[in-house]
């Protein structure tokens, strides 16, 4: 499991910044938050394949978060893409694809799922479970979980051994989760196993003032990706647009108990990189976050 960042900037490009664009890459495939303008070219820049994308998860249809969608559509097209893609995001989103389907005219070679979900809606993708959660930004907008399922719990040989079944072919049974008899009774693969283990999990805020609701559907994740439009001296014009601070990003993230944040959606009007990671650093700890960069990659590994 891997976060792409693919466009970092908040509501304008800028040299450095492409428009919202993270990607979650999974076995190989791509699911993509958001879809900026310009997103389809990031991906072409980066290390993932554009036709691995199969599925778009919009956080609202402001336009910094949407335009990049009709392109590449039509590119995939263009490269015979066969294989379905998915589109969703908050109320609207139907229509939404309806408006830029029919304006730019395109037939496409391949099956286009667009849905609209709602607070507590769910999908899977490549055995992720992701969930909807309504956010905070004045329009209808939703942050999305995606988390693995409990993984098994580790083989335990000494416990196999005391209850009797020996090394080889008869352990890796058990591991497989079957049972096996010796000496006339039946050893359970749970009587040799650990505690199951949490898996993978990351959090993805989308534009949104601080949300509460946001921080508890996304406890305990290992990653967080939240919005830091705004220094704290900007702190009344975030408040005004329904934006996040640094600081108030990391207050969340705390809330959580998240393993990890990354401020994202970075306006132009944040001048000093440091001092916006500083700002979210006093409360949550400088080893625990990152300002995202356009290209910036991250690999969320097994806990045990
Ligand atoms: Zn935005
Ligand atoms: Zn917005």
């Amino acid at each position: 499991m891997e976060a792409h960042f693919l466009g970092t900037a908040g509501g304008v490009p800028t040299p450095g910044r492409s428009l919202p664009c993270s990607a979650l890459r999974v076995n190989g495939r791509t699911l993509l938050f958001d879809c900026g303008e310009g997103s389809q070219r990031q991906l072409m820049i980066s290390s993932l394949s554009l036709m691995s994308v199969d599925v778009v998860l919009l956080s609202h249809h402001h336009g910094d978060h949407v335009t990049g969608i009709p392109g590449m559509l039509q590119t995939m097209g263009l490269f015979s893409r066969g294989r379905g893609m998915r589109i969703m995001g908050p109320e609207g989103t139907v229509e939404l694809l309806e408006g830029m389907m029919s304006t730019y005219g395109e037939e496409l070679p391949y099956g286009l799922e667009v849905r609209d979900l709602e607070d507590g809606d769910g999908l899977v993708f490549e055995g992720v479970d992701i969930s909807a959660v309504a956010t905070e930004h004045g329009v209808p907008s939703l942050g999305y979980v995606a988390r693995e399922p409990l993984r098994p719990g580790r083989f335990l040989p000494e416990k196999a051994r005391a209850l009797g079944v020996p090394e080889g072919p008869l352990f890796s049974r058990l591991q497989r989760g079957e049972g096996v008899s010796v000496g006339g009774k039946t050893v359970e693969p749970e009587e040799v196993m650990g505690p199951t283990r949490e898996g993978r999990s990351i959090a993805y805020s989308g534009d949104t003032m601080p949300s509460p609701r946001f921080a508890s559907a996304a406890r305990d994740v290992d990653l967080m990706i939240h919005e830091a439009t705004f220094p704290a001296s900007m702190a009344d014009r975030a408040a005004e647009s329904l934006h996040s601070t640094a600081a108030q990003a990391a207050q969340v993230a705390l809330d959580a108990g998240a393993r990890f944040l990354v401020l994202n959606h970075i306006s132009p009007r944040v001048e000093d990189e440091a001092a916006h990671a500083q700002e979210a650093a006093e409360i949550i700890g400088a080893s625990k976050v990152a300002v995202a960069r356009d290209f910036d990659r991250m690999r969320i590994d097994y806990r045990e």
